[in-house]
């Protein structure tokens, strides 16, 4: 039986969906093909290399070897890919154009539902999201390699003129501030721009891309890739007002004056720190400043700190405490400063460590050392006041508590010590105090200390919606995205209503 229109699957047919065109006969021809073709991602550079500099590791696939591993995407009428993917992009149909040569078209698929997809190609954890649902990978011929044609799709697109500034249809008088500039704030500032609106963002650092700008290190990020995509908000007229920061240099009061509606997309930025005997402020480095300093030296800024040698690793034996994503930024680029030695201590095991297996893989491959199950226990200096050694404590995964987590306890008698130069802490970060922030303290946080949200994005101030790691917690970049593209409908509503009564008001 065919149905949607000569396509043999299931899915519900919608305007302008290529999926269904082009199937039936033609899917089995061009697709299908994971038996005879293996999974190949782009190639990895040798660690050797890639210790020597902070460009990134992949390389870039050339077209044939894009179409052919798009080509081993066996079309599913419930594509899993797509629902493991934050934006539920249109993964089968992109993959499907890509194996028909059909690029542009790949690429207008994949942009209509992801605002950044080379960002997201190059840092999304998939083998935890759209890559690790695929129903091949399940099958265990190794998934799909989306990521990777989503990033190729992109790079094309970019280098073809295929992306270019936003052209709204007509100019509305109403106008929008973004508070922040990382990817929740982009994406935000993208659609609003579209519809035609005036938008202004608001960044206090001295160049907009938040985490993905002075968070991500270089060598899974170039930041030419961050940086061409403001560009193309600016020329798209989208104002960037940088070193700005609200509740200091601007009142949020005055903001909300100036501006229709507000979006608030400041991330998370209070670290988590280490507390232990001998945990001192000055001697122990929180992960933001090294990956910061590092980012800024990426752009040849001064940085005295980094050039006195207290944030640059060269020539130390270096310990980073944490197993997420961040402590793999860290380990990875304390390896590229020159570091005599790097070791991750993480207090529980590598099945139960947050960040993606794909970054640890990497990091074991450029020689970092792994130390599982493995707590710190105090830290002792030197006379003159530098770090001598870290003890640490074994560590054992105790039964699972009510919600199932096994609980890290630390095993009796297990002391030992690391020598260390330099002890970096990379717990996570929590929210800073945002209604003191902006003296809004009718503005709702949670336990967390999380901005409250309805299911439209706003938040307990009409007209002000917020959205990204503010709103979620520490979480990923893509879902950052998803949230600035998803406030965008509700923001224009509120929008409308709020015209329409002014023009009510007006005509009575
Ligand atoms: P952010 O990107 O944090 O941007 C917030 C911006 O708001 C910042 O530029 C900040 O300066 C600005 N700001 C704050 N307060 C104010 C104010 N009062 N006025 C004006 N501006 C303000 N995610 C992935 O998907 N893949 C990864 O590989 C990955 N690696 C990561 C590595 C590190 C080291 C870190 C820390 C995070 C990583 N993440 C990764 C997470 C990801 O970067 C974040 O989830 C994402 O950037 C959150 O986006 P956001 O827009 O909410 O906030
Ligand atoms: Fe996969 Fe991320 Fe792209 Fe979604 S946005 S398809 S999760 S790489
Ligand atoms: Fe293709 Fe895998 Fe998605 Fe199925 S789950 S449509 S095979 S990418």
């Amino acid at each position: 039986m065919k149905v949607n229109g000569g396509c043999f699957c299931d899915r519900v047919l919608r305007k302008n969906d290529s999926h269904h065109l082009t199937k039936g006969p033609r899917v089995a021809e061009n697709m299908l093909k994971f038996i005879d073709t293996e999974q190949a991602y782009p190639e990895k550079r040798p660690p050797d290399l890639r210790k020597e500099d902070f460009e990134e590791i992949y390389r870039e696939y050339i077209l044939k070897k894009a179409a052919e591993q798009s080509s081993r995407c066996s079309q599913c009428g419930v594509p899993f890919c797509q629902t493991g993917c934050p934006l539920e992009n249109n993964i089968p149909d992109w993959l499907r154009l890509a194996a028909e040569g059909r690029l542009r078209e790949a690429y207008e698929v994949s942009a209509e539902t992801n605002p950044a997809p080379e960002i997201c190609g190059r840092i999304c954890p998939q083998d935890r999201l759209c890559e690790g649902s695929c129903v091949i990978e399940r099958s265990g011929h190794g998934a799909v390699t989306i990521g990777s044609v989503e990033k190729f799709l992109t790079d094309t697109a970019w280098r073809e003129g295929w992306v270019r500034p936003i052209a709204p249809k007509f100019e509305r008088e109403q106008t929008v501030g973004v508070i922040g500039s990382g990817p929740a704030a982009l994406a935000c500032a993208e659609k609003m721009r579209i519809a035609g609106y005036g938008v202004t963002v608001y960044e206090r650092a001295d160049r907009a891309g938040g985490l993905l700008t002075y968070g991500i290190p270089g060598f899974k990020l170039e930041k030419d890739t961050v940086m061409r995509r403001i560009r193309r908000l600016e020329a798209s007229g989208v104002e960037f007002k940088l070193e700005c920061e609200i509740g200091r240099d601007i009142t949020f009061k005055a903001l909300r004056e100036k501006h229709d509606a507000i979006y608030i997309a400041i991330g998370v930025y209070k670290a988590r720190r280490l507390k232990m005997p001998g945990a001192r402020e000055d001697s122990i480095i929180s992960a933001t400043h090294f990956l910061v300093a590092s980012n800024r030296k990426g752009f040849k800024d001064a940085v005295p700190d980094y050039e006195s040698g207290h944030l640059n690793a060269a020539g130390k034996r270096v310990v980073v405490v944490g197993g997420g994503d961040t402590a793999m930024d860290c380990v990875r680029t304390a390896v590229r400063q020159g570091a005599l030695s790097v070791t991750c201590l993480y207090r529980r095991d590598r099945d139960n460590m947050p960040g993606s297996s794909k970054e640890t893989r990497h990091a074991e491959e450029e020689g970092v050392k792994f130390e599982w199950l493995s707590a710190p226990k105090a830290l002792t200096h030197n006379a003159d006041g530098s770090i001598k050694s870290l003890a640490a404590v074994k560590m054992r995964l105790a039964a699972p508590d009510m919600s199932g987590r096994r609980a890290p306890e630390a095993v009796a008698d297990s002391e030992y010590f690391i020598e260390a130069d330099m002890v970096i802490e990379a717990l996570g970060y929590d929210p800073e105090d945002a209604p003191a922030l902006f003296d809004a303290p009718e503005l709702k946080i949670s336990e967390y200390g999380t901005i409250i949200t309805d299911e439209t994005g706003e938040t307990a101030l009409p007209g002000v919606f917020a959205g990204g790691d503010i709103v979620r917690g520490a979480s990923l970049a893509v879902w950052a995205l998803r949230d600035g593209r998803d406030v965008a409908p509700h923001m224009r509503a509120y929008l409308r209503r709020q015209a329409e009564s002014l023009m009510k008001e007006i005509t009575e």
